[in-house]
């Protein structure tokens, strides 16, 4: 079926232009303005400055637990360094001190320029000595050997 598609009169309005270009640069004051003194009701977040929420299981940096004796809950057992499959854990197991545990975690290593955030870590760990709900997601660096993050316990 034919549709025939009606176009606007050719007012001299719109001939004119100049009333279209004044719309047009009010249009790019308004936001300029908008932005210049009040940024927070803009669409948009400055981020880095502010950053969104993120939803409360959102895979984020990893932290190792502690007992409530403050020692740390990782027996050095190697599970979630054998479960990752971006093989970027690292750690370095001691004799424990406590004679009813025999390892405990010396070093604990994760390279975040390979980590995929799985949480496959996470699940492996026997101990629930590991959690990935610190809330920091952002890895910013200039050299490689920045993203590992080495926690020495
Ligand atoms: S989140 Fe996944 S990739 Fe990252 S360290 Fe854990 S298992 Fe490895
Ligand atoms: S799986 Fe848990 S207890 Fe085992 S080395 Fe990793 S963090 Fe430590």
């Amino acid at each position: 079926m034919t549709r025939i598609v009606q176009h606007p009169k050719r007012t001299l309005w719109v001939q004119a232009y100049i009333p279209e270009v004044i719309r047009g640069l009010y249009t790019t004051l308004r936001h300029f303005l908008r932005g210049l003194f009040k940024y927070e009701t803009l669409p948009t977040i400055p981020y880095p400055v502010i950053k969104p929420p993120i939803p409360k299981d959102y895979r984020s940096k990893h932290r190792l637990l502690k007992r409530n004796d403050g020692t740390p809950r990782c027996v050095a057992c190697g599970m979630c360094a054998a479960a990752c499959p971006a093989r970027c854990i690292k750690l370095e197991a001691g004799e424990s001190a406590d004679a009813f545990i025999e390892k405990k975690a010396l070093c604990f290593e994760v390279d975040y320029s390979v980590c995929v955030f799985c949480g496959l870590c996470v699940e492996a760990c026997p101990a629930d000595a590991i959690r990935m709900d610190t809330g920091e997601t952002s890895f910013v660096h200039n050299n490689r050997e920045a993203f590992v993050s080495r926690e020495t316990l």
